[in-house]
């Protein structure tokens, strides 16, 4: 007698092998069998030729705290997502003694963009170890859940606000490593750090791994290496992303684990610059053999503004002279033709890298506000500038001016040039993922990396074969993280599934919901073509919908102790 039998799928197995159609047996959480099955079962879930693959694993998210009043994790869930890693960029709950909870709350608000009142109503405090929060969080999930050790958390608990402020003596960093072998010894899949320069707490001070010593972060990484488990994750860290490969690759080779570091993506500032990066990750490999992964993300990230709110010029002195004057100054500053050569060099002519494109023919108008201007909508900048026989800054400009500056427009930051994103998702070393669920919850939502690398780049691009897909979202992140029973369609694995229409699957644009803690808003996300998701066995997911059930569990990879 099976739990649950799903009849007739196209199986894609995660090996990467040729997918083929049968049917899957589950008992007591696990793949029993797979082929013709005949048995009776107590669930039958007839599948019509529908794909049935391992669930997703989603390597980055940030959903320590949602996972306590939404233990399903949604929208994860609602793309086939079965597990998740948390503890991602430095930031852990735990270890945390109840005065240092203040300080790890400064860091998510501001890090994570979630808000303060959600982090206060919805955590309740019950642990201080990585041990007790992993029992805490595992006593209702709806998805499993990897955490890694966040270096914050650990710096904090050792050193409290001094954390924020100094480095540390070596009789701290021998407690800090007490604390990281407890947590690997708990059960935690990892190691993360923060030395992203971007990265500030809520009142402004340096989240607290910023201040470690490269001896320090090397120590605490020394643990892995001493216990031979657990991955490296890393935000930030070396001068640029070229610094970050050498800097990934020198803690690989000091402590002989995996170092997941973030990220390789396009961006049209520097547009062949993912080539060299993509370059020089191989070479690490093939040198060395260090085992050194980038991550990318399926997701264009768009930026939409207005010269009313717009921060994607922040970053160039005389438009930030200008968007941080009130409005009628910043009127004719934009007015100004002098002010205006120097807004052209800042933001078109200079060729160093940045942010903003700095071209015109991937900035879009996407919303105007005048009737007249209707026709204007959806076409580039250049286009229209062409069009006009003008300059594209004087078109951009001219535009907003004319109408109040209400003029929305809207550019892709990063991976904005498809032939460059089909190039960097195929690439072995790359990981898909930096879903960063969980986090910036009121402006961006992108749970559905899996359902977008499926539907947009493998499905519309032709970039892989479905096979080759799946196994990148499961085995392949399965084997990274040493989750030895996920990731794979096989008898004694556990029965993680996600059913989908290959067809059909795609994310969402996000919407939003009022749900968090408090009453607050955030933007959740859906998918298109995914039908269920199993884990453990248990149905979570049917037909889209939330079944009630609560099968999820907190993974900790088996290690052999000698
Ligand atoms: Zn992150």
């Amino acid at each position: 007698m099976y739990d649950l039998v799903l009849k007739n799928g196209r199986i894609y197995d995660g090996s990467g092998m040729p997918s083929f159609n049968g049917d899957v047996g589950v008992a007591g959480g696990e793949i029993v069998e797979i082929g013709r099955i005949t048995g009776s079962a107590n669930k039958t879930l007839n599948l019509d030729g529908l794909a049935l693959a391992p669930g997703f694993i989603d390597p980055h998210t940030h959903l320590d705290a949602q996972l306590f009043w939404d233990p399903l994790g949604t929208s994860s869930c609602f793309h086939g997502v079965t597990s998740v890693v948390v503890g991602n960029c430095g930031l852990s709950l735990a270890p945390a003694k109840p005065e240092d909870r203040e300080a790890v709350i400064k860091s998510f608000v501001r890090v994570e963009a979630i808000s303060r009142r959600v982090l206060e109503e919805g955590i309740q405090w019950k642990w201080t170890s990585t041990k007790e929060y992993l029992d805490a969080l595992g006593t209702r999930l709806g998805i499993n859940v990897a955490a890694l050790v966040g270096h914050i958390a650990v710096r904090h608990y050792v050193m409290g606000e001094e954390a924020v402020e100094r480095e540390a003596t070596p009789e701290e960093i021998e407690q800090m490593r007490r604390l990281v072998r407890q947590g690997m010894e708990a059960g935690a899949v990892g190691f993360s750090t923060n030395q992203n320069p971007r990265h500030m707490r809520e009142d402004k001070k340096p989240v607290a791994s910023r201040l470690a010593s490269q001896e320090e972060l090397g120590a605490l990484l020394d643990v892995l290496g001493e216990m031979n488990a657990g991955v490296v994750q890393l935000s930030g860290g070396g001068a640029d992303a070229r610094g970050r490969i050498s800097y990934a690759a020198d803690l690989a080779r000091r402590t002989g684990r995996p170092v997941l570091w973030q990220s390789i993506s396009h961006s049209w500032s520097r547009p062949n610059f993912w080539q060299e990066m993509l370059i020089n990750t191989e070479r690490v490999f093939k040198e060395e053999g260090l085992p050194i992964y980038a991550m990318t993300q399926a997701k264009p990230f768009e930026n939409r503004y207005t010269l009313l709110d717009a921060q994607c010029f922040d970053e160039f002195p005389t438009w930030r002279a200008a968007m941080f004057s009130p409005v009628p100054a910043r009127r004719e500053m934009f007015a100004d033709p002098e002010v205006r050569k120097k807004l052209r060099q800042e933001a078109i002519e200079d060729q160093s890298p940045s942010t903003f494109p700095r071209r015109w023919d991937v900035i879009f108008i996407d919303k105007v506000k005048l009737p007249k201007n209707k026709s204007l909508e959806r076409r580039t900048v250049q286009d229209v500038a062409e069009s006009q026989g003008k300059d594209g800054l004087d078109v951009f400009l001219d535009l907003a001016l004319e109408e109040d500056l209400e003029t929305r427009f809207v550019h892709i930051t990063t991976q904005g040039d498809p032939k460059a994103v089909c190039e960097i998702l195929k690439h072995p070393s790359v990981i898909v993922g930096q879903s960063d669920a969980g986090a910036h919850m009121g402006y961006d939502a992108r749970f559905g990396y899996c359902t977008a690398f499926l539907g947009r780049w493998v499905r519309d691009y032709g970039i892989m074969k479905l096979e080759e897909a799946v196994s990148k979202l499961t085995f392949r992140v399965a084997s990274l993280f040493g989750l030895g029973d996920r990731g794979l369609v096989r008898p004694g694995f556990a029965a993680d599934l996600a059913i989908f229409d290959p067809a059909t699957i795609n994310t969402l644009e996000p919407e939003y919901v009022q749900d968090l803690p408090g009453n607050e808003t955030r933007m959740i996300q859906r998918a298109t073509g995914v039908y269920h998701t199993v884990v453990n066995g248990e149905v979570v997911i049917e037909n889209g919908a939330a079944t009630g059930a609560y099968p999820g569990r907190v993974l900790r990879p088996r290690r052999w102790k000698d």
